[in-house]
């Protein structure tokens, strides 16, 4: 992993994004400390910076390195060049090196882009085989507006009105779908003469095809995984974190891992969010009128649990035990499908389909989604299934990786009590978990069987991948992960109100997908975002403060600087 020198002082401002050893001074004091710069922190502090509120982003990370290897498979699946050297056990208690990314920007750095919103049924009761999805506080009609915010800030190409299973939306994506290419294109001919209703998927990507189709971007063609050496995916680094660097009020500390939080002798009001910097024990204490957390479902959580003082004995915020509860990160499997057909496609995450996503005639539980992932390689593989591989010689996976086609199949978990972070003494995190749904998980996979006979894979060899990026061991494929503090409005059930305020403390927010009371089975990071918008708007509300918003580009003033202006993208970000 690439994390820089671990007593660098790290102090980011303006338009030095690298200004380590600076010694810059800071201020320890702020209106708003944003723990985390991934979905849910990055997008929040972008929605509040215009408001010249003082803000402060710790990040436990550095930024990601742009280098070859960014590209490069054998890095990237083989090395996990980009993975925390973090270790985790689970359950009984057996370590695990947990698929977790440390840098600005969080997971989405390696994320796939696919940016999909909850189904307005989701919002609801959902009844599964193995129990119930519960509802949300809100509803989709009342969380749609931010969704919208959420899909113009983050340049999501799409079409609105394809995918019959999804709710209403009050405007059309910023940019069209990303076309299909050639193969993907004839397997959603074939998957429609088959009775079936392929869509185009949702792609947070920098591209204008009118200038560039994807296929002749080779950038694109890996980003589900990898990180983007030319900044060409709309991840929270790229797209929210350095637009505001260069403002005033806005500080980004690097290297920064918030450790506990202290509060005043009510347990009411944070007084103070600790830091190591570096890891060698030495701490710092910064403080907010308002603190965020946004460390991820995992992270946040631990903060909290390690946070418990004699206000708060069972961890801060933590009255009601539901703190690190109700771990989910779906049910997925990722499939390669050999036909004899090449598939020469690079861009391959265009195509959709949730034909089984709700129940439906003949089909008694909602089973999930199908899409596409990035286009499979041999290094790639050789990463995902070093067992299966091992005697594979590169050439013959090479000629494999020429006929796959890959598919990402995704089926609801349930929010279960047992399934949940807890703390060591050393504070190292234990993720207790059992898997739901699997008879759905089943169900999808036989769907998708018969959907390989409309596409010209019926004579196709299958490759079961046991998780993405596989390390054969599912819990540490922690991608999706969800839901260890989730909202409502009954604080006997729930850690947060309905505006991820924490129910126990005036001035404690969480905004990243700790706040999910279901996962749905569609991908999380946009649910995120458009949710760290809104606490981010509420906060902004809450400090009197005015000019939150952060997808309107004429409004943002000095924001829309550096920022990637809807319809007049180039291909490639502004690196500055
Ligand atoms: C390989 C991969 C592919 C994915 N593909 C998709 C996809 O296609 N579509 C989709 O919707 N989702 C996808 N996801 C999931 C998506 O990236 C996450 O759901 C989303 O990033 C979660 O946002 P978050 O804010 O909760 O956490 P993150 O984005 O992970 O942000 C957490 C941040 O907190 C920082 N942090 C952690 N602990 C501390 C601490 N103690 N102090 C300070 N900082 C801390 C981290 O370094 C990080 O920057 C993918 C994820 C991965 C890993």
């Amino acid at each position: 992993m690439t994390r820089a020198g671990a007593l660098v002082v790290s102090v980011t401002r303006g338009s030095q994004p690298n200004c380590s050893g600076t010694g810059d001074a800071v201020s320890d004091n702020f209106d708003v400390i944003v723990v985390g710069t991934g979905a849910g922190g990055g997008t929040l502090a972008h929605t509040l910076a215009s408001t010249g509120k003082r803000i402060l982003l710790l990040e436990r990370g550095h930024y990601l390195t742009k280098e070859l290897d960014n590209w490069d498979p054998g890095p990237v699946f083989v090395d996990g060049r980009y993975i925390s050297p973090d270790t985790w056990y689970d359950g009984d208690g057996t370590p695990f090196q947990p698929q977790i990314h440390y840098f600005v920007g969080g997971a989405t750095k390696m994320y796939g882009a696919a940016l999909y919103r909850l189904r307005p049924e989701d919002f609801g009761e959902i009844k599964h085989v193995d129990g119930i999805s519960p509802a949300w506080p809100l509803s989709y009609d009342e969380f749609e507006p931010w969704y919208t915010k959420a899909e113009w800030l983050y340049q999501v190409h799409g079409s609105h009105g394809e995918d019959p299973t999804e709710g209403p939306c009050s405007r059309q994506y910023p940019w069209p779908a990303v076309s299909h290419e050639p193969r993907i294109q004839q397997i959603s001919d074939a998957l429609e003469q088959g009775g079936y209703h392929p869509f185009h998927a949702p792609c947070g990507i920098l591209l204008d095809e009118a200038e560039r189709p994807a296929s002749t971007c080779i950038r694109c063609a890996w980003c589900d995984g990898y990180p983007c050496m030319v900044h060409a995916k709309a991840d929270a680094e790229v797209v929210a974190v350095r637009p505001i660097l260069d403002l005033e009020n806005v500080t980004l500390l690097l290297n920064a891992e918030v450790t506990r939080l202290e509060t005043d002798p009510t347990g009411r009001t944070i007084t103070g969010v600790v830091v190591d910097r570096g890891g060698d024990g030495k701490e710092e204490v910064y403080h907010g009128a308002i603190v965020v957390l946004a460390a991820g479902a995992a992270n946040t959580a631990k903060i909290l649990l390690r946070s418990a003082s004699d206000a708060h004995p069972a961890g801060l915020a933590n009255g009601s035990d539901q703190v690190g509860r109700n771990y989910m990160f779906h049910n997925n499997k990722a499939v390669s499908a050999f036909g004899e057909q090449d598939n020469d496609t690079v861009y391959q995450k265009t195509l959709g389909i949730n034909d089984f996503y709700l129940p439906a005639l003949g089909q008694e539980w909602p089973l999930g989604n199908i899409q596409m992932l990035g286009k499979s390689n041999a290094g790639a593989m050789k990463g995902e299934e070093p067992h299966l591989t091992k005697l594979v010689p590169h050439w013959s996976l090479a000629e494999a990786a020429k006929h796959a086609v890959d598919f990402w199949l995704t089926t609801e978990d349930l929010p279960k009590p047992g399934n949940r972070v807890t703390v060591d003494r050393e504070g190292s995190i234990h993720l207790d978990y059992t898997q739901s749904n699997e008879a759905e998980a089943a169900g999808l996979y036989e769907e998708f069987r018969k959907i390989l006979n409309h596409v010209g894979l019926a004579k196709h060899h299958v490759l079961h991948k046991s998780y993405y990026m596989s390390m054969n061991i599912p819990l540490a494929g922690c991608a999706h992960q969800v839901g260890t503090c989730r909202f409502g409005s009954d604080p006997g059930t729930s850690v947060l109100d309905i505006n991820c305020k924490a129910h126990e403390v005036d001035n404690l927010y969480v905004a990243d997908t700790s706040f999910f009371p279901s996962i749905g089975a569609v991908n999380p990071a946009l649910t995120a975002i458009a949710n760290a918008i809104r606490v981010g708007e509420h906060i902004a509300e809450r400090l009197g403060a005015t000019g939150a918003g952060a997808w309107a580009p004429a409004q943002r003033g000095a924001l829309a600087q550096g920022a990637i202006a809807p319809h007049a993208a180039t291909g490639i970000s502004r690196d500055r």
